[in-house]
């Protein structure tokens, strides 16, 4: 059971997130953030006063040392600012929640999607993808549609994904995360991403991921289903999961599949709902 119900404003909800019950930061992320206040220059005053320890009084050598090292810093600060924008939380260690660029603006229409087969398939032509790398966008004009669904409806982008490899131990939590890393940089579009890595209620076509997104990465605002839809492959097909067009189902929110998405085919709420 999701039990948070504390609604945030999220310009200060991904600070507080981290201090609510069932919330984490992952160590991933903390890994990658030591590393990389690793690389930034000593503080300018102390590599001064080592050059001076070391050399003797050379002011004008410090000097010219601290001046590079202050334009490093700058680019490093602003490096790391830009790095802290990009956040990867788990709920409950069973929802993973990965915020690109911030996550995305509040706003009462959605566009949602499932990632794999929806908006990347493999490389490789594998039905599994192989490694963090083997992704291709969708379609050629997978980002182009996307771009133009968020422009025309002034839409935020949210991406839902089932990963129960990762709970069933055949699939590394690292390896999900770095494709999600990799697809949304190549996006380059703020977005929210959810990965539901066990059976259970976060799991489409459960809905604990779109409920967990409400509650409390949305500001509180409420979505307006029908002006929103739900982009998904997995419909039912033999042999492929009913997921996708089921969570739409019980969403109440229009289902577009992603053949037509690319082709640029408006979802009709009545599709999803027949
Ligand atoms: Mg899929």
């Amino acid at each position: 059971m999701i039990r948070w119900h504390n609604s945030c404003n999220p310009t200060n909800a991904n600070n507080k997130i981290f201090s609510q019950p069932g919330f984490g930061l992952l160590s991933g992320l903390q890994h990658r953030l030591i590393s990389l206040f690793d690389k930034m220059p000593l503080d300018v005053a102390d590599e001064q006063e080592q050059v001076q320890d070391k050399k003797g009084i050379d002011k004008v050598h410090s000097r010219e040392d601290s001046v590079e090292a202050l334009a490093n810093l700058e680019l490093s600060y602003e490096q790391v600012r830009k790095e802290l924008t990009n956040k990867w939380l788990d709920y409950e260690k069973s929802c993973f929640i990965y915020l690109y660029r911030g996550g995305g603006e509040p706003s009462n229409t959605l566009a949602a999607f499932d990632l794999d087969g929806t908006i990347i398939k493999p490389k490789s032509n594998k039905r599994i993808p192989k490694s963090a790398t083997d992704w291709q966008f969708f379609s050629a004009w997978t980002k182009v549609k996307l771009q133009q669904a968020l422009r025309e409806n002034e839409a935020r982008l949210v991406i839902f994904t089932n990963q129960n490899g990762v709970g069933l131990k055949v699939v590394a939590l690292e390896e999900v995360q770095q494709r999600i890393e990799l697809v949304t940089k190549r996006l380059n579009i703020p977005c929210t991403v959810f990965v539901a890595t066990e059976k259970d209620e976060f799991r489409k076509p459960n809905l604990g991921m779109f409920k967990l997104f409400t509650r409390a990465f949305n500001s509180s605002m409420k979505v307006a289903l029908d002006r929103s839809f739900y982009c998904g492959d997995a419909v039912g097909y033999p042999s492929h999961s009913d997921a996708d067009i089921k969570f739409a189902q019980s969403l109440k929110i229009p289902f577009i599949p992603p053949e037509k998405f690319v082709r640029g085919v408006k979802p009709k709420l009545s599709e999803s709902n027949e």
